[in-house]
């Protein structure tokens, strides 16, 4: 054989190994805040839409993983025995006490709970108590830190040292709240609130070692920013069985997260340019969105394609979601890139 055809073939196989190995090396977390029918019904599922959900992450073949296991497993880019999905509440609200955990309990599922401590401290109406926390972690579930007061971390003037110092207090005396109360150390996690970051807070995070858990949809493997870990939310008008059981089955799209463009930007229509890591067998046809209104992608190389929005933005959080069809899989490989859009002022 000429030797050509020989580098063309393990190029290809160990193309087909790279696959294989990130096709069995992903996982989808779940994000949701209220288990109720008299909350704010953008963050909330009812208790007869959470079974539902639960159910069918059952009766599709997923395993409910324990969600520090399954970043271990990711990370060390080991594969998971099976589908995956992990579950997390945000906030620390109390229906996840009195509605969402029984039936948890029944589906005897793991789960983690990102809480902001100020609110449980000052013991607000609605949120849950120092008691209902430990008593969740003595039966296993995670707490992880949500901040202290649940304020927004990168809308501010200046990224500037007495900012950073301000985040960086929000954060230590969160964990050392949860550390205090609980008696225990804590995984090193920070859901940030409103799904909020920007490239200098995640370079606090990982001086803190600390990992952080964003809001914007996407599975999770090997290649994520564990800086900006993507999560589906499942509430509001997520909640549907039919779509939920689309991002169940979906995978990410390797995209490679260091070429990426900051969360915040001035401009009032970003540019996304996301850039393939590695061929997968998606197809050429993206469905790109922009806030859920249809957008057309540019592809500019084999591995590269654009996504502009068609209007200007607002001030405020944007997301470009993007999936695509896998022509050998009954799944789609997705990709989201949120945006906080702070126009310069003056
Ligand atoms: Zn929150």
């Amino acid at each position: 054989m000429q030797k050509s055809i020989v580098t063309a073939l393990v190029i290809l196989f160990s193309s087909l190994l790279l696959n294989k190995a990130y096709a069995e090396s992903s996982f989808n977390i779940l994000v949701y805040h209220h288990v109720a029918t008299d909350t704010p019904a953008s963050t909330s599922v009812s208790p007869e839409q959470f079974r539902q959900h639960l159910e069918l992450i059952k009766s599709n073949g997923y395993q409910v993983v324990d969600l520090a296991q399954a970043l271990d497993t990711i990370r060390s880019g080991e594969p998971l025995a099976k589908p995956s999905i992990a579950i997390t509440f945000d906030d620390g609200f109390n229906d996840i006490y009195t509605q969402a955990w029984p039936l948890l309990k029944e589906y005897n599922f793991p789960f983690t709970v990102f809480v902001s401590t100020d609110a449980i401290d000052q013991q607000l109406n609605g949120m849950l108590s120092w008691d209902q926390i430990r008593d969740l972690h003595k039966h296993g579930v995670t707490i992880a830190n949500h901040t202290t007061d649940h304020d927004y971390l990168v809308r501010y003037e200046n990224y500037d040292q007495a900012w950073l110092e301000s985040i960086s207090e929000k954060i230590t005396t969160a964990q050392q709240r949860l550390e205090t109360e609980l008696d225990s150390e804590l995984p090193k996690w920070l859901a940030y609130p409103y799904g909020e970051f920007n490239q200098p807070l995640q370079h606090l995070l990982k001086q803190l070692g600390y990992l952080g858990f964003a809001q914007h949809s996407g599975g999770v493997w090997q290649g994520s920013d564990f800086l900006a870990i993507p999560r589906f939310a499942a509430a509001g008008i997520y909640a549907n069985p039919n779509t939920l059981k689309v991002k169940l089955a979906s995978k990410p799209m390797p995209i490679d997260n260091s070429l990426l463009s900051d969360m915040v930007t001035d401009q009032s229509q970003p540019t996304l340019k996301a850039t393939l890591l590695m061929p997968v067998d998606m197809s050429r046809s993206l469905n790109c969105f922009v806030n859920g209104r249809a957008h057309t992608a540019q592809w500019i190389s084999d591995l590269e394609f654009t996504l502009t929005s068609d209007t200007a933005l607002e001030k405020g959080r944007h997301r470009y979601n993007c999936t695509s069809r896998s022509s050998t899989g009954n799944f789609y490989y997705w990709f989201s890139k949120p945006w906080l859009v702070l126009p310069k002022e003056g």
